[in-house]
């Protein structure tokens, strides 16, 4: 009978290679996040002009019709503006938790965690990055470095463009945004590629400037085209990175809102055109709920379930989503 002590030694050695094998033979490849928003296209305007960056996006995952509003006449019912709607998908509630039913002037209620919040809470080695037109996405309605929103903060920080009117010089038509757009996209692919940051929110605004000078228009769709050309260089960033990193990329495209049906200038009421927004994504995790109109609040818990966080139950009881990745 062999020693006890050097029978266990054996088993344990055994053990210690045959995991050692295992994970060599397949490596568990990092989850990454990247969700873009594309401000105020509605669903029917997507899905006729030519974009194929989001349908190449598509085409690896899925493209689904969604909803935004929350549910009509009860007490989440969430107007269809843009920082409400940024709201609901970065905390996974409506309005009448989140507290965000304008654009300005606004208290966000930071007792619902936010996905930055939570991911820096639960795994605070990922690093956090966001590229936006709009600096008020950061300072107020994530709350980055206070302390009633967890005092958590970036990693990579673009955005803060519209005050830079030296680089930036006002333009007729609001130009400059579309150049801040074009910095703003071309930025958060060199930075995915050469950083692979964990989790990112890229926000580029000027597809809704144009609607809401022009309504439904060649212009409007001109600026859609545009915006494509800008998602393909963050697609590009993840493809380039994922090449040669072991990584597992999720990529999530959608838009906070749609427009009014009849002049398409328009929107923050109840009707289907404005509530009809949609969502481009190239995860192959996707269940069949994805394709059965989701929220806007279904991302939430969506991005935290690939990147493999189980959300604590004081923040999970107040979600108003559901998952639509396995
Ligand atoms: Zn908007």
């Amino acid at each position: 009978m062999p020693h006890p002590w050097r029978f266990s030694a054996a088993l344990i050695w055994l053990a210690l290679i045959s995991f050692h094998g295992a994970a060599l033979a397949e490596p568990v490849p990092s989850p990454k996040v990247v969700f873009v928003i594309v401000d105020g296209i509605p669903a029917d305007v997507i899905e006729r002009v030519p974009t194929p960056a989001i349908d190449a996006i598509a085409e690896a995952g899925g493209y689904t019709r969604a909803a935004m509003g929350g549910p009509i006449g009860a007490s989440g019912e969430t107007p269809t503006i843009s920082a409400p709607g940024y709201m609901s998908l970065i905390t996974g509630t409506w309005a009448n938790k989140h507290n965000v039913y304008k654009n300005y002037g606004i208290s966000p209620d930071y007792r619902y965690w936010n996905l930055f919040r939570l991911v820096s809470a639960e795994k605070p080695e990922l690093r956090l990055a966001i590229f936006s037109t709009w600096t008020d996405n950061r300072t107020i309605l994530l709350g980055e470095g206070l302390a009633e929103a967890g005092n958590w903060r970036f990693d990579v920080v673009v955005d803060g463009f519209e005050d830079d009117e030296s680089r930036f010089p006002p333009r007729p038509m609001d130009a400059q945004i579309a150049d801040i757009d074009d910095a703003v996209s071309r930025e958060a692919g060199k930075l995915i590629e050469s950083k692979g940051p964990d989790l990112s929110w890229v926000y580029l605004q000027y597809t809704d400037d144009v609607a809401h000078k022009y309504g439904d228009s060649v212009e409007f769709e001109q600026a859609v085209i545009e915006m494509d050309e800008r998602l393909h260089a963050i697609w590009s960033g993840v493809q380039a990175r994922q090449r040669v990193h072991e990584e597992d990329w999720l990529v999530i495209v959608t838009t906070d809102h749609g427009r009014d049906a009849v002049t398409g200038r328009t929107h923050g009421g109840q009707s289907e055109r404005e509530r009809t927004i949609w969502m481009a994504t190239n995860s192959q995790r996707l269940t069949p709920d994805f394709y059965a109109t989701p929220e806007i609040v279904d991302i939430y818990p969506s991005i935290a379930s690939h990147l493999g966080i189980s959300i604590p139950e004081q923040v999970a009881r107040h979600l108003d989503g559901a998952s639509f990745i396995k």
